[in-house]
């Protein structure tokens, strides 16, 4: 049907950083499912590779906090694919710690791959789709970006996915006239390393439970379809939309 075929990624091809595992491994799975050709882009050579193996896909190391190692990647994929269609820029890090102690370096860090990383992705991508006069960019947002966890202390990566929902818009508005979308899926709890601790925290996991209605966390794979959507022409007149995808925390 012309409904269906509108998600087909087929002859589309697709990179997914910090795809080696979690939700970016979901979003490869998906991506891949539907038809494109995915490269994992991730810093973690050893978990990365395994995954591209086990799933099919291609990978290529890439720390996405720095710029240079993100144009080799980018790179990489279009010279061995010939281009680049879709860019999930889903690489993110998690610090916590009370704010009024929280070391420079720190704060840093979490910026450096939650936002840079998502600019240098979003401009290595973006460059290169304006060029083709296409492309579709999800950025991995954060219910994070709209509202403050409780009862951990994360205010660097609030304040980064944020800057992730706002930096979409922008470059949206920027591209919206030469055939690139730009767009965010922001998810609320989902089970995975990121949030291990925390579920592992009696007093962290009864808040974070009780402050979604759906009274659970979300599996990785309840996240891809959403990126999915927005990745293909399902999502045309998509730009500079963030899906929160949440059991419905930020309703409360
Ligand atoms: P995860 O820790 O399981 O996976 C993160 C991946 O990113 C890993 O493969 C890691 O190697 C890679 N990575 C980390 N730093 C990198 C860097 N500098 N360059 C390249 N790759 C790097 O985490 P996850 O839960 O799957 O999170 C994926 C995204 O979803 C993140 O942006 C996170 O902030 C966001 N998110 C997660 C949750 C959640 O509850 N798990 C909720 C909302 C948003």
């Amino acid at each position: 049907t012309p409904t269906l075929s509108a998600f087909s990624l087929s002859g589309r091809t697709a990179v997914v950083t910090g795809g080696a595992q979690g939700i970016g491994e979901a979003i490869v799975t998906g991506l891949r499912d539907s038809g494109a050709r995915v490269f994992i882009a991730d810093i973690n050579p050893e978990v990365g590779e395994a995954t591209a193996q086990r799933l099919g896909v291609d990978f290529v190391a890439a720390d996405v906090t720095d710029s240079d190692a993100v144009e080799a990647a980018f790179d990489h994929v279009v010279s061995t694919a010939g281009r680049i269609d879709i860019a999930v820029n889903n690489a993110g890090i998690v610090h916590n710690h009370p704010s009024e102690s929280l070391a420079d370096d720190d704060w840093r860090k979490v910026l450096a791959v939650n936002l840079d990383g998502v600019f240098y992705c979003c401009r290595a991508a973006g460059s290169r789709m304006l060029a083709q006069g296409a492309g579709a960019i999800v950025n991995t947002g954060s219910m994070s970006g709209h509202i403050s966890n409780f009862p951990q202390a994360q205010s660097a990566y609030n304040a980064a996915k944020a800057g992730v929902i706002h930096l979409t818009k922008s470059l949206a508005g920027e591209w919206a006239g030469r055939g690139v979308r730009v767009n965010s899926v922001s998810p609320g709890y989902v089970g995975t390393e990121l949030t291990q601790r925390g579920m592992d925290n009696a007093e962290w996991r009864r808040a974070w439970l009780a402050g979604t209605p759906m009274n659970r966390v979300a599996t990785p794979s309840e996240i891809a379809p959403a990126v999915v959507f927005l990745a293909s022409d399902a999502a045309s007149f998509c730009t500079g939309t963030d899906l929160v995808v949440d059991g419905g925390y930020t309703v409360w």
